[in-house]
C-alpha cells in the first residue's frame, strides 16, 4: 500500500462472456458508485473489445487477455496491439497463468509479446504465478524470479506495467491464500524489482494478486503492505467485482 501507487483491479471475463452478459456487467458497474482512487479495467475476450470499450464508462479501462507480438502478418488466429488499439483499448494482460499452462506459452514468447505490446505504447498487466507443486517443493521463489527476470528484460517503460502474481493453486480450487502467504510473495517480488531493476521501480510499480479473490476475502487482503490491487476471474462475473474496486473504501 502505498501513495505512489494506485490501486488497480482488473475483472478478467476470460471465455465467459456474451453480449447479453457483457450488458448485465455494464449495467451493475455504472450503476454502482465506484472508488475513484481505483484504477479500474476489465479483461475482454477479443471479438468484445470494440463492444465492451463502447458501452463502458470511459474511466474503466478495456484490456485484452492476449496479443502477438508482431504489428500484423500471416498469423492466423491472433491479434495485435495494434489491432487492440484500434478497437480503443490500451490494455492487455500478457503472461496469464491460463496461457502459460493450459497454451503452453514459453516465458520467451511471453517476453516477446511483452516487448512488442510496450513498443507498440500499450499498457501491460503482465503475470507471473506459482504452482502448488512449486509451493510444495518449496522453489516459490525460484519459479517466480525467473520469470520477472525473463519479463524484466523486455520491459523498457515500467511506469505503463502492472505486475500480477497469480497463486494458481488458489484459483478456482476452493483454496485460499492467506493474507500472510500473499504479503510474502509479494514483498519478494517487490525485493527483486529493487534489486534487479531499481529502488524507483519497485516503488512505484503495482503489484497486485490474483487467486479467487471475492467479496468476502479483498477487504483484508487490500491492507497488506506490498499489495496493489487484484487481478479477478470469476468475481469480475458478478456485482462483487464493485466491492472489490472498491476494498479500499
Ligand atoms: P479467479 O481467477 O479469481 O477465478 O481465481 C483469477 C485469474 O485466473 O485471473
Amino acid at each position: 500500500m502505498s501513495s505512489l501507487r494506485k490501486f488497480f483491479v482488473i475483472g478478467n471475463w476470460k471465455m465467459n462472456v456474451n453480449k447479453t452478459r457483457i450488458d448485465n456487467i455494464v449495467k451493475f458497474m455504472t450503476a454502482a458508485s465506484l472508488d475513484p482512487n481505483t484504477e479500474a479495467v476489465v479483461g475482454c475476450p477479443s471479438c468484445y473489445l470494440s463492444y465492451a470499450r463502447h458501452h463502458l464508462p470511459s474511466e474503466i479501462g478495456v484490456a485484452a487477455q492476449n496479443c502477438y507480438k508482431v504489428p500484423s502478418g500471416n498469423f492466423s488466429g491472433e491479434i495485435s496491439p495494434a489491432m487492440i488499439q484500434d478497437c480503443g483499448c490500451e490494455w492487455v494482460i500478457l503472461g496469464h497463468p491460463e496461457r502459460r499452462t493450459i497454451f503452453n506459452e514459453p516465458d520467451e514468447l511471453i517476453s516477446e509479446k511483452v516487448a512488442h505490446a510496450q513498443q507498440a505504447g500499450m499498457k501491460v498487466v503482465a503475470c507471473v504465478c506459482e504452482r502448488k507443486e512449486d509451493r510444495d517443493s518449496n522453489r516459490t521463489e525460484e519459479v517466480l524470479f525467473r520469470q520477472m527476470e525473463t519479463l524484466a528484460a523486455s520491459i523498457s517503460d515500467w511506469s505503463r506495467v502492472v505486475v500480477a502474481f497469480e497463486a494458481l493453486w488458489a484459483s478456482g480450487t476452493g483454496i485460499l491464500a492467506t493474507p500472510a502467504q500473499v504479503q510474502e510473495v509479494l514483498a519478494k517480488l517487490r525485493y527483486w524489482l529493487r534489486h534487479n531493476v531499481s529502488q524507483e521501480v519497485a516503488n512505484a510499480t503495482r503489484i497486485i494478486y490474483a487467486g479467487s479473490v471475492s467479496s468476502g476475502n479483498c477487504q483484508e487482503l487490500a491492507k497488506l503492505k506490498d499489495l496493489d490491487g487484484f487481478l479477478v476471474g470469476s468475481a469480475a462475473l458478478k456485482p462483487d467485482i464493485v466491492d472489490i474496486i472498491n476494498s479500499r473504501s
